[in-house]
């Protein structure tokens, strides 16, 4: 079932291209991406915006396939949750990704490893014509490094260490990461869900 990919996010792209290949989801990336205002308070709210937004291009423009979005982010205990939703846009939206680590761990430093859990989350939703939209999340549990570590990944991966890996996200490969991220959590919710769809 041809599936379109409601994402910008190269990173994201690439990972759910290889978290569901084999699966009846063949992804796709759409020729045109709405912007769209993601206001909600919760990742699967996001997830239904980004996901319903694209799909109501596609519907107009008479194409035929469904619709995945992911709304991902990362919770800091310690800040209590924060960046959270927001984790896009952390320290200001129009900042690079290195500059957006650092203020992350500036917000943490000195803050001891007991105190550093973090976790991943990962909600998507998918959306086909004539259905209820399915959406579900996944999360990863970890800590905040106090310094970088790993240079793979995109976005927060080398600040986050998975401890049953033993390495950050930016250490591992892909498909180590893949093999127990958020995103893969979320996308065998999702493949569990379509299964047990009537
Ligand atoms: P959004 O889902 O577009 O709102 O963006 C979520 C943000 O969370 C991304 O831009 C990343 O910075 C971060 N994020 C989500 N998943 C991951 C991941 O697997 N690794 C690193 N950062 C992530």
């Amino acid at each position: 079932m041809k599936t379109f990919v409601a994402t910008q996010n190269a990173g994201k792209l690439r990972e759910l291209r290889a978290i569901f290949a084999g699966s009846p989801l063949e992804l796709a990336k759409p020729r045109k991406y709405p912007a769209v205002v993601e206001d909600a308070d919760t990742y699967a709210g996001n997830a239904l915006i980004k996901a319903q937004a694209l799909a109501a291009i596609l519907r107009e423009r008479g194409i035929e396939g469904m619709v995945l979005a992911d709304d991902s982010g990362l919770e800091v205990d310690a800040l209590e949750g924060k960046p959270g939703v927001y984790s896009a846009r952390y320290g200001g939206a129009d900042i690079g990704w290195p500059e957006r680590r650092a203020a992350l761990l500036a917000e943490v430093r000195g803050v001891p490893p007991y105190r550093r859990a973090a976790r991943f989350v990962c909600a998507l939703a998918l959306i086909e014509a004539g259905r209820e939209p399915l959406v579900v999340t996944g999360h990863v549990t970890g800590y905040l490094l106090e310094v970088e570590s790993g240079a793979g990944g995109f976005g927060y991966d080398p600040l986050f260490f998975h401890p049953p890996s033993g390495r950050s996200f930016a250490a591992l490969s892909e498909k180590e990461k893949n093999a127990v991220s958020h995103r893969r959590r979320a996308a065998d919710a999702l493949l569990a869900a379509l299964r047990g769809r009537v």
